[in-house]
């Protein structure tokens, strides 16, 4: 059986674990650097973004020698498969617009938190995402960052209609601005889990 591991230390873990539990994958919360041992991917969820940064540079205990978010770092870096929706996102960024919080830094990609403003703090989307297939993706989106700039190496997967990039990955490193964990709609968490398992043969 595989094992993902979901960052549990803010936001909505548990609609991520319920995804992939349905998808007959094992989820494994990682709340410390011992849980990251030994798994085929990683989920970093929606949240919010400077808590869950401040969280990452906490040591959890005493006897840990990093930090939660060193340890993520130098794994993703080596090549484990992570996904981050929304708040996931802005954590994996290379940049930001915003001061706060500081990225990780693990994807080409400079975000604008919080991109739509008041009037259109959540709204739902249906996205043509080819990767997914056909019907559209029914995309629900909450106080959402959008991608503003990328590298060429940056593949897009989605667009909104006006073309405002808000998915997109660069080898092991999936992101989107929007949260397939709060659909019943598991293509997306599958996609991820297809294309996390190819590279990790790829890789070997
Ligand atoms: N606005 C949040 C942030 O900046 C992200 C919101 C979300 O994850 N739904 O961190």
């Amino acid at each position: 059986m595989k094992r993902f591991g979901v960052l549990a230390l803010q936001g909505d873990y548990q609609e991520h674990s319920a995804t992939l539990s349905r998808l007959s994958v094992q989820a494994q919360e990682v709340r410390k650097p011992n849980d990251l041992a030994n798994l085929d991917g990683l989920i970093v969820p929606g949240g919010e973004s400077t808590t869950m940064a401040h969280l990452l540079q906490k040591r959890a205990s005493s006897s840990d020698t990093k930090t939660l978010g060193t340890e993520l770092t130098s794994l993703i870096k080596e090549g484990l498969p992570v996904w981050g929706t929304c708040a996931g996102m802005i954590i994996l960024a290379k940049k930001l617009i915003q001061h706060e919080p500081s990225p990780l830094g693990l994807i080409d990609i400079t975000v604008n938190r919080n991109a739509f403003g008041r009037q259109k703090e959540s709204f739902e989307q249906e996205l043509t995402i080819p990767e997914i297939g056909s019907p559209p993706f029914k995309a629900i989106f909450i106080r959402a960052p959008v991608i503003v700039d990328m590298d060429d190496t940056v593949t897009v997967l989605a667009r909104l209609q006006d073309g405002t990039t808000v998915a997109a990955r660069q080898n092991n490193v999936l992101v989107t601005a929007f949260h397939p964990e709060l659909t019943r709609d598991d293509r997306f968490h599958q996609y991820f889990i297809e294309s996390a398992t190819n590279h990790r043969v790829a890789q070997e």
